[in-house]
């Protein structure tokens, strides 16, 4: 008898290889076992072992997704301290973590300068969108546009096109930060014109809408690109000022105020100042 329980059992870890249920495979023996203890009947153990199978089945099938999203960090919106940026439309950031714009293929545009929590903010939506199934792909502009310009200089360019045209949500980092010529102008709007009303994009940029022909390279590009971007939008402005700069300074004051002796010999005045070379 026990030969052939051994037998069965192999036979069993086959056929679920076969099958290609290797979770079902690895933990039939044990469930069976807890269901038996537990007076489950056939029924029962087998919802619960097809359950296991299809939450790790999705547990992979997220962390797939967030790799191939390819996001510069782990940026979660818990760790965005809103108080520190009151410009940002906290409900409005809270809204679109639910996702929903990506259903009705609205854009996103972040706006501020520099160090404001636009690159946080636009990585947390990537990761809510990969967590909720959605295919997602993170790219620094200027990443994507030498892409996009090797692409076609190998006649590649229909295979990263194809790519794109799979995702739901394409986030594009970092807009205007460097003149990407007119080539690259030209291709990124490309993308962003085939993307329009079939995905939704996020965009990040330090550029005020007036300075865009700056970045584009081009007066009727800038205003079609715009045109479309922001057609269906919602728009976050971040604010002016640093997040990194006025942590950097809250920190040296806090640092300064639990050094007593030099609490005491520069006085609160002096200890905010010089945030950029700290311990000068
Ligand atoms: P930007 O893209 O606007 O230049 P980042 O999103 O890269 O700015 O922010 C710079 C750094 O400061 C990042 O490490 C980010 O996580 C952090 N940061 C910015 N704003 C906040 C905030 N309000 N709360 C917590 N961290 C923040
Ligand atoms: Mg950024």
């Amino acid at each position: 008898m026990k030969r052939n329980r051994d037998v069965d059992l192999m036979r069993l870890k086959e056929h679920l290889k076969a099958l290609r249920l290797p979770t079902i495979q690895a933990e039939c023996m044990k469930l069976a076992q807890e269901c038996l203890a537990a007076g489950v009947d056939h029924l029962g153990f087998l919802l619960k072992i097809c359950e296991l199978e299809l939450i790790e089945r999705e547990r992979k099938a997220a962390a797939r997704r967030l790799k191939a999203a390819a996001l510069p960090a782990v940026k979660l919106i818990s760790e965005f301290d809103f108080t520190a940026q009151p410009t940002i439309n906290r409900l409005l950031v809270l809204d679109l973590m639910r996702c929903e714009y990506i259903g009705k293929r609205e854009n996103v545009l972040l706006i501020g300068t520099s160090g404001t929590g636009k690159t946080h903010i636009a990585t947390s939506l990537a990761m809510e969108a990969c967590s909720q199934g959605k295919r997602v792909r993170f790219y620094r502009v200027t990443e994507l546009v030498t892409q996009l310009l090797e692409a076609r200089e190998e006649r590649q360019l229909s295979r990263i096109r194809g790519q794109l045209s799979k995702l739901d949500l394409l986030v594009l980092d970092e807009l205007g930060y460097v003149p990407m010529g007119k080539a690259g102008a030209e291709l990124l709007f490309d993308v962003m014109s085939r993307a329009y009303e079939r995905m939704s994009l996020i965009v990040t940029t330090n550029r005020p809408f007036e300075n865009w022909t700056e970045v584009l390279d081009n007066e009727r590009l800038t205003g079609a690109t715009l045109d479309r971007l922001t057609h269906r939008c919602h728009i976050v402005e971040t604010g002016g000022e640093s997040y990194r700069l006025k942590d950097a300074r809250r920190r040296r004051v806090a640092k300064d105020v639990n050094k007593p002796e030099a609490a005491a010999s520069k006085g609160p005045e002096q200890t905010s100042v010089n945030t950029e070379r700290p311990g000068v």
